[in-house]
């Protein structure tokens, strides 16, 4: 029997539980829905884990932590070598799960995974990034060295766009700095998270140092309240990351919390005017810009310059093809929700309403035949769009690439450095002067010089400025191996026999 649910239909579905203690287990804990979004139906019921659930996963946790921490870093790497060939022999169905709950391209799909398995691959070097720092003879006799401890038990709640990508950033450092780690994926989409944590149960972790459990911001607030937990990595929305910094670093936990942006792309009139449109259609619309580094504003210098490349846009637009995940030649899925298709379609409105200009308006998409409940929505480019527009000041996360145009480069960089958040931005350009000038000068935490997604390499961090991130450190690489891990540092002197130390009561110094 269908039951006709927020315009979609609902039929009987699979209930998703939590992956606590090395087990799937199904709690009873209230639901939430969760749907394809190409198909725009409830496809599974998710758990959202209240105090019992949450209680068991601490409980979990603590008890293998004592043993984790003393495995040596080698044996904690050998793991994420076997947790990496799982992940690649898996890859077919874990892009199948993400295609089936969030709604990416097989292709965009592989490349999140891709970017994940890099940060195993990362985390397989445990023994190098672990060894410490030591100084021989910091005075005579006295050696000096840094230790690097695990914090404990390590919380990561993550968003909806990259659902197995932003666990993934997380906790293979953690666990292999001798973390236990409960991951609280998003309810858009856990499914990806739910079956990796299980390869890394199969690649030989010991129960407990991972644990899964699904749900929303009552359970958040629970893991936030626990004193169990050291520390939170968060990425999601900037209003969301500020309130979670906030209410962590009150409970005294570590905390690093990535929020959300607004990506420029600055043309300049040298640049290959072909290669920026093609590398801007990708880094605007690819996964419906639903992405924290999409490039979601050209800034253009020139007008005359401007005029061309929006024609060449909107040639390059309407040959875009939209439709589900496991057409191999679609170069964007839907959104997804309905409610968040509303949300960028509002923006597009409010642009208009404020005098910019619709060129290419992606609110008169048709879904593909046989999706017609899909939350689609078509790629929409707006000219003359301005500062002071609500669609400039705020994220819109949809597949909407807009048009600033200015007179000069200095323009372009004042206009950057005002907006609010600072996560990527780039520059197409030939001019190595210019190119150098802009990376000095903006304010911004990962800058591309031709490159519109600078998504740091796994071997680096991950960050930005102003409100996209809130706390010290960066995402993984060795900022996340400084945020999962506490330094210790030790001063030792062996007495050599015979000699007699003198009283000293000026403060001790290597002089
Ligand atoms: P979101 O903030 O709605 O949700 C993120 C996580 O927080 C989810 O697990 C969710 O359950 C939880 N959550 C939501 N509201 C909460 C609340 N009030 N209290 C506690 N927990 C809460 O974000 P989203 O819609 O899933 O993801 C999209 C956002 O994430 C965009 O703003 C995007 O820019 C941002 N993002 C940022 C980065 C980055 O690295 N800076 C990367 C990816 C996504």
């Amino acid at each position: 029997m269908e039951d006709i649910k927020n315009g979609c239909v609902e039929s009987s579905v699979t209930v998703l539980g939590h992956f606590i203690n090395g087990k799937l287990v199904v709690k009873g804990d209230p639901t939430s829905d969760v749907f394809d979004p190409a198909v725009g139906l409830v496809t599974k019921k998710l758990e959202l884990a209240r105090k019992d659930t949450v209680y068991d996963a601490l409980l979990s946790a603590t008890k293998a932590f004592p043993e984790w921490r003393d495995t040596a870093p080698i044996k904690r790497a050998r793991i994420m070598f076997e947790f990496k060939s799982l992940l690649e022999k898996n890859a077919t169905k874990i892009c199948r799960l993400i295609g089936e709950e969030h709604g990416k391209i097989c292709h965009d799909a592989r490349g999140e995974l891709q970017r994940g398995i890099e940060n195993v691959e990362y985390a397989c070097c445990a023994p190098e990034i672990l060894k410490g720092e030591f100084s021989k003879n910091a005075a005579a006799n006295i050696d000096c060295w840094s230790e690097f401890h695990p914090l404990g038990i390590v919380a990561g709640i993550t968003p909806f766009n990259f659902p197995a990508m932003i666990p993934l950033w997380m906790y293979p450092l953690a666990i292999v700095c001798g973390n236990c780690f409960i991951l609280k994926p998003s309810e858009r989409d856990p499914s990806s998270a739910m079956f990796i944590a299980q390869l890394l149960t199969e690649a030989g972790l010991p129960d407990g140092v991972l644990n899964v459990i699904n749900g929303d911001k009552d359970t958040v607030t629970l893991l936030l309240e626990d004193e169990r937990i050291e520390g939170v990595s968060f990425v999601g929305s900037t209003n969301t990351a500020g309130s979670i910094y906030r209410k962590a670093t009150s409970f005294g936990k570590r905390c690093q919390a990535l929020g959300g942006a607004k990506n420029h792309a600055v043309i300049m009139q040298d640049a290959d005017m072909n290669n920026v449109v093609s590398q801007l259609m990708g880094a605007a619309f690819g996964s419906a810009g639903e992405r924290c580094m999409a490039i979601s504003v050209a800034v253009v210098v020139g007008d005359d310059f401007a005029n061309i490349l929006v024609s060449k846009l909107k040639e390059a637009i309407q040959k875009l093809k939209i439709g589900p995940f496991d057409n191999e030649e679609n170069d964007y899925g839907p959104l997804i929700t309905m409610e968040h298709r509303k949300k960028v379609i509002k923006y597009i409105n409010s642009a208009e309403n404020e005098g910019a200009s619709v060129v290419v308006d992606g609110r008169i998409f048709k879904n593909p035949k046989g999706y017609e409940r899909g939350f689609f929505l078509g790629a929409t480019l707006i000219d003359n769009v301005t500062r002071n527009m609500d669609s400039y000041k705020e994220e819109i996360f949809g597949p909407v690439l807009q048009i600033v145009r200015v007179s000069r480069l200095t323009d372009a960089i004042n206009l950057i450095n005002e907006h609010q958040y600072g996560n990527g931005v780039c520059i197409f350009t030939n001019d190595g002067e210019a190119a150098r000038q802009f990376s000095d000068c903006i304010k911004v935490g990962m800058v591309g010089i031709n490159v519109p997604l600078p998504v740091p390499i796994s071997y680096q961090s991950f960050g930005g400025w102003k409100r996209s991130l809130f706390g010290d450190l960066y995402a993984y690489g060795p900022d996340g191996v400084r945020f999962y891990t506490r330094r210790k540092t030790i001063t030792q002197r062996w007495h050599k026999k015979n000699i007699e130390y003198k009283k000293q009561f000026s403060m001790p110094s290597s002089k």
